[in-house]
Order: structure tokens, then sequence, then C-alpha cells
């Protein structure tokens, strides 16, 4: 069946077979076989996923898409619905990998869903707008480096994958596009409050030019002398670490 692409679910078909198998084969499934696939479409990756694997669950917001899959894939656990407003707890799996061909306008939200079920999640293999991979996977002291760097590579690590050029999906997006993997790391508290953190982390990079200091000058217990360092740098210039030090001493309950 063809199917004109819709441009408000910023749908772009993968049409290169090798491009798929290299995504799929990137999914580890050694410690959890259970396979979240955000936005199928018509199925290109999950063609291959089913035969990888017997725990799938497909969540698609366009229905058209939803029929397409129902008629490919017959046995496959399909939920009509937008990824953005399900409830992962309630989805069957305790714990899962995420893997799709995401939609690049709602990237970043999709990010921090994971960021706040990032206790189930175990790995997520995923293909993003250039820019946001590169964002996700760089280190300090880069102008790429920013809130989602922090926030992401505080509970996962990141391997940069591939590049994929437009010309592999239609309709021919206007950006390139990067596959990456995102393996959960042993972090199961940070010594502060994800809240706190992201709170602290997003009012570091509000002002990212400015020294720390500047930038959080709304905080009280600026004084403490554990960060007075800290303070003196940008946000950019901070790792992981260094936010969480910055937190646990701007916000710890005494
Ligand atoms: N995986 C397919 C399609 C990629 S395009 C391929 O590689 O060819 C992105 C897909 O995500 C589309 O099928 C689109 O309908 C779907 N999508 C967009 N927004 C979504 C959302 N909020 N929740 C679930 N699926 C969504």
């Amino acid at each position: 069946m063809s199917l004109a692409a819709k441009k408000y679910f910023g749908q772009h078909f993968l049409i290169n077979n090798n491009i798929a198998i290299q995504i799929v084969d990137n999914l580890d499934l050694n410690l959890c076989n259970n396979v979240i696939e955000i936005g199928p479409g018509k199925g290109v990756l999950t063609k291959l996923l089913v035969k990888k694997s017997p725990n799938i669950k497909l969540i698609e917001i366009d229905l058209d898409c939803v029929d397409i899959i129902k008629e490919k894939f017959k046995k496959t656990d399909i939920i009509h619905a937008d990824f953005l407003k399900i409830d992962l707890k309630k989805i069957g799996f305790k714990k899962y990998n995420i893997i799709g061909n995401f939609p690049y306008n709602i990237s970043s939200q999709i990010l921090f869903k994971i960021l706040e079920n990032r206790n189930d999640v175990i790995e997520v293999v995923g293909m993003f707008q250039k820019e946001v991979a590169e964002r996700i996977c760089s280190k300090p002291n880069s102008r790429k480096y920013g809130i989602l760097s922090v926030l992401i590579q505080a509970y996962f690590n990141c391997e940069y994958l591939i590049d994929v050029g437009s010309e592999n999906f239609k309709p021919v997006p206007k950006v390139q596009s990067s596959v990456i993997k995102l393996t959960r790391n042993n972090t199961i508290k940070l010594g502060c409050t994800y809240s706190d953190f992201l709170q602290v982390v997003k009012a570091c990079f509000s002002q990212r030019r400015k020294k720390i200091k500047n930038a959080l000058k709304n905080f009280t217990n600026l004084n403490n002398a554990n960060i007075q360092d800290t303070l003196s740098k940008r946000a950019e210039q901070l790792d992981v670490a260094d936010f969480i030090k910055l937190t646990i001493n701007l916000l710890q309950k005494k």
C-alpha cells in the first residue's frame, strides 16, 4: 500500500535496507530481550526485529501506519498511541530496550521520557537528526555539549554509531541523520534527586557563556566553600560529576 508521508508526524521512511540491518544488529538483547519500537512506520526495522525477539511492542501514532503494520505482522503487538503520552509502566514489560528511527520533531521529548523511565531502560538504539546525536554524545569543552549531554551521560554510556545521509529516506529530510546507542550504566542514585539535578543543569546552561555564579544567582548556598572553584567556570566546562557535586552542595537539605 502506498502512503503519503505526514510531515506533522515527522515521517521520513528509511528506504535503505542495509542501514536498517546495521541499526537492528546494534541492539544487544543479551541482558533483556524485550523491545519497544517507537514509530515503526511501514515496518522497515520491525521486519528485522521480529526475527530477533519474540517480545516486541510497537508504539505508533499514525493509524494508517498501524493498519499497515497489523497487515504485515499479524502477531506483533502494536499500540496506537503517542509515545510521549503513554505510561510505560503499564506496557507489560518490567525492563526493555528501545529502538527506532525517531521522529525528529520530538527527539528531545523522547529523550526526556527515556530519562524519566531510566531505571527500566536497558539500551536505546536510535536514529536522530545528526546535530542531536552529536549533542547527546559530546563531552565537556565543546560548543555542542549541553543539557541533554549531561543528563543522558549521567545514566547512559553513549556511542556514536553511523551517519546516514538524507538520500536514504523517503521523503528526503532537510537534515542529516545519525544512529547512536545508549547503554544504561550502573548509576541508580546520583547522590541528589533527578529533579534537583535537572533544575541545576538547566539553570547552568540557561546562560552558557556566563560564569555559573551568574547563571545561578537565584540560588541560595552560593557561598558554600566546596563549590567556589566550580562557580567561576562556565557550564560547558563541567563534567557530570561536577554537576552532581554542584547540585548536592546547592540544594541538599541539611
Ligand atoms: N521506523 C520507520 C518510520 C520512521 S518516521 C522507518 O524507519 O521508516 C517516524 C515514525 O514515528 C512515523 O511512523 C511516525 O508516524 C511515528 N511517530 C511520530 N510521532 C510519534 C509519536 N508521538 N508516538 C509514536 N509514533 C510517532
